[in-house]
């Protein structure tokens, strides 16, 4: 059998560290150098916001001069602006015209567009800064308006009122078979699918380029994986599992159609990235990278839970990148700078098409499109006024940022204005990797130049070592539970402890420690990346998050713990030690593989919450992912797919089946172009 791609794994886990992207760009699962705001953190810092806030691309902004249309085209990464072109060659000659230069320089050391001006071009000054705000908010996901302000949601109103748009003010209409909504990983496959089966469709999206790709899907009898020779995979079972893992909350027939279809999922996607002009080689996670140690409960067949995960993570191109090629050589394209507003219903509640207005000028689009109308708009993470009303849970618990700010919720809303059913259980993905310092508790802090005007406190998005199951303990210094659990686990059982955070510990021999955990899935990044967790226990500790010390004592009075606090941790520690020795933790049951001494020093200890990856509840679909209405009845015309679409996720993301959440994203908008296209029997 293959083995897992390690090599190429190793190969850009180690360009990512090196670059300092530290594998954000690798996965779902590791985004270590993308953060939220911190509390109290200042706004613009030289051209810097609050890291992790910004959707890495390059943007364009234009605005009214004084004698032309100023543009100005500004570079961010996620962290703030890198890169600014000013052009303001239509203005005055001696004035605005040659106060670019100046402009430019401006903008690059405010990382704001709130900058001094240039005087004597007041004018041409002014309409920079305009045009620099709009690309900051398309960089920030916001759908940038100017006529008509789209309800971005309110402190006690999510869900706000479907915009009611003067028809004098919808100045073009295009009229299609197949409208789709979002440029995502969702949209971007139905898009590809589309074009591969010539149909006719348009497909918009609010930002100005598509969204990063997720690279690991989850498949189920791939060809890929019949070609390595796995075993086919006991569907009775993975459906079985799934439900008891959803609480029975979900609908089981739209499992199965993730479950019944992610295969030629798979060979649609193969079919494109496997062929001229890309090549790319399909990586399979199979083997012992699969495979949790002997003795750990996670699942009964030990392996990661039937999914067969894949991922072209290590091809030059991403897939959203290489779709949008694709569609583009089959002659559509994409209209960037187009954002949903809200969707068209006829007489008889069939959805018609929809308005969309551009984010440019503002001016509305009508579009009607005869077959329907796919929703691909992501979920609602990015947004405190939904996180805070539809997962009080998730939200307490958070401490760290690695969603897009585009995740807004603005495909759900006009989903239900519509008429569309909401799932009632929220599902957030959480990753118990979210670093912060001693004394932070979990939850929103104010953050004034955030959406919402809050973020969550950490500035790391994702401390990958913190799904090691080494030693977890509360504020008291008192252990609670079995380390040795899913990501979300210790997040969520922090919620019932004092600030819903804990602390982590080991000692100095954490590598052979990490090497005998043998976790799999996105936290082996610990791992597979060489250096990467020496590095980081280097930095984090220069900036006052990880803690190191050579007593025991000393890590207690540098972790915060006082008083009998401290005593208790000392205690647990020594207990732990004792588990160790014995083999055996008669406290709370972790397999002995997974105990550790703390014995060696220097000893390390941080703090850690949830870092929160995206939401994934959803408008309620059926199987052929028709979005349903509140009596689950499906709405004609309106499909949905990825993470705004329900009726699978609820209450959390099972981790330790890699890749689900992508895999039926995709494998949900190839079933909905199928539906609208007629190209299978409903
Ligand atoms: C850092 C990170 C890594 C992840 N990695 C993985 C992984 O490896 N494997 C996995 O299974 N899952 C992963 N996930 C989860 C995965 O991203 C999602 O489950 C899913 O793939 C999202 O697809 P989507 O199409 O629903 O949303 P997205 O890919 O987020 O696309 C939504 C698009 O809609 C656009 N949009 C939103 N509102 C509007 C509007 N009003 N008008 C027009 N356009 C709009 C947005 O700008 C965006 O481009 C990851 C998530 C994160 C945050």
């Amino acid at each position: 059998m293959k083995k897992i791609s390690r090599k190429n794994f190793l190969r850009i886990a180690s360009a990512a560290v090196l670059s300092g992207v530290t594998a954000g760009a690798l996965s779902a699962c590791n985004s270590a150098s993308s953060s939220s705001a911190a509390a109290g953190s200042t706004a613009s810092s030289a051209a810097s916001g609050a890291a992790g806030q910004y959707i890495p691309g390059t943007y364009e902004g234009t605005a009214e001069g004084i004698s032309s249309t100023v543009k100005v085209t500004m570079t961010f990464n996620e962290n703030g602006v890198t890169d600014v072109v000013v052009d303001t060659s239509g203005e005055t000659a001696s004035y605005g015209a040659a106060a670019a230069d100046e402009l430019k320089e401006q903008l690059l050391a405010a990382g704001s567009a709130e900058i001094d001006g240039v005087s004597g071009s007041t004018v041409t000054s002014e309409a920079v800064m305009k045009a620099a705000k709009n690309c900051y908010a398309q960089a920030r996901g916001e759908a940038v308006v100017t006529s008509v302000q789209l309800p971005t949601g309110d402190e006690n109103d999510w869900l706000g009122k479907e915009p009611d748009i003067d028809e004098a003010a919808i100045t073009e209409t295009w009229e299609t078979d197949i409208a789709i909504v979002g440029a995502g990983n969702g949209g971007m496959c139905a898009a590809a699918f589309a074009a591969q089966n010539g149909l006719n469709f348009r497909i918009i999206e609010q930002n100005s380029s598509v969204m990063e790709t997720r690279h690991w899907y989850g498949t189920i009898d791939s060809s890929e994986a019949k070609k390595q020779g796995v075993a086919p995979v006991d569907r009775a079972e993975l459906l079985s599992e799934i439900s008891r893992s959803m609480g029975g909350r979900c609908d089981q027939r739209v499992v199965k159609t993730w479950i019944n279809e992610s295969a030629a999922m798979h060979d649609f996607v193969s079919g494109i990235l496997e062929s001229e002009p890309y090549n790319y080689t399909c990586n399979l996670t199979l083997g012992d990278e699969a495979k949790w140690p002997d003795d750990t409960q996670i699942s009964q067949t030990k392996l990661m839970f039937p999914v067969q995960q894949v991922d072209y993570s290590s091809a030059e191109k991403p897939r959203n990148q290489v779709f949008q090629e694709y569609v583009e050589s089959l002659g559509y394209s994409i209209d960037f700078n187009t954002a949903l507003a809200k969707l068209e219903k006829d007489s008889s509640g069939r959805v018609t098409g929809l308005i969309a207005q551009s984010t440019d000028d503002g001016h509305f689009i009508r579009i009607n499109a005869a077959k329907g109308v796919l929703l691909a708009c992501g979920g609602y993470a990015g947004n405190p006024y939904m996180m805070e009303q539809l997962d009080p849970l998730g939200t307490s618990v958070t401490t760290a940022c690695s969603y897009t700010p585009a995740d807004k919720g603005y495909g759900i809303r006009a989903a239900i204005w519509a008429g569309a059913h909401l799932d009632a259980e929220a599902a957030p993905v959480l990753f118990d990797r979210g670093l912060v310092a001693p004394g932070v508790n979990a939850g929103y802090v104010e953050s004034p130049s955030s959406f919402g005007g809050k973020a969550f406190p950490g500035t790391v998005g994702q401390y990958n070592p913190g799904s090691q199951p080494w030693l977890k303990v509360n504020r008291h210094g008192e252990r609670f539970m079995n380390e040795s659990q899913e990501y979300d686990n210790a997040s969520h059982a922090a919620f019932q402890q004092p600030g819903h955070v804990y602390a982590m510990i080991h000692d100095a021999n954490f590598r052979e420690d990490v090497d005998r955990f043998h976790t799999i899935g996105c936290s082996a990044l610990t791992r597979y990346i060489p250096g990467m967790m020496e590095s980081q226990l280097e930095q984090y500790e220069a900036e006052g998050l990880i803690m190191k010390a050579d007593t025991i004592e000393e890590l207690a009075d540098k972790m915060g713990f006082t008083g009998a606090d401290k005593d208790t941790f000392v205690a647990t520690v020594a207990r732990y030690n004792e588990l160790y020795d014995m083999q055996k933790d008669e406290d709370f049951g972790k397999p002995a593989s997974r105990l550790s001494a703390i014995r060696t020093a220097p000893f390390y200890g941080c703090w850690l919450g949830a870092s929160l990856l995206c939401s994934l509840q959803g408008i309620s679909i059926t199987e052929n992912c028709q979005a349903k209405d509140d009596n689950n009845e499906p709405i004609p015309g309106l499909y949905i797919t990825g993470d705004m679409s329900g009726s699978f996720f609820q209450n959390n993301y099972p981790c330790v089946m890699g890749g689900t959440a992508c895999g039926r994203t995709l494998t949900f908008a190839i079933k909905s172009i199928k539906q609208m296209a007629g190209l299978e029997n409903a």
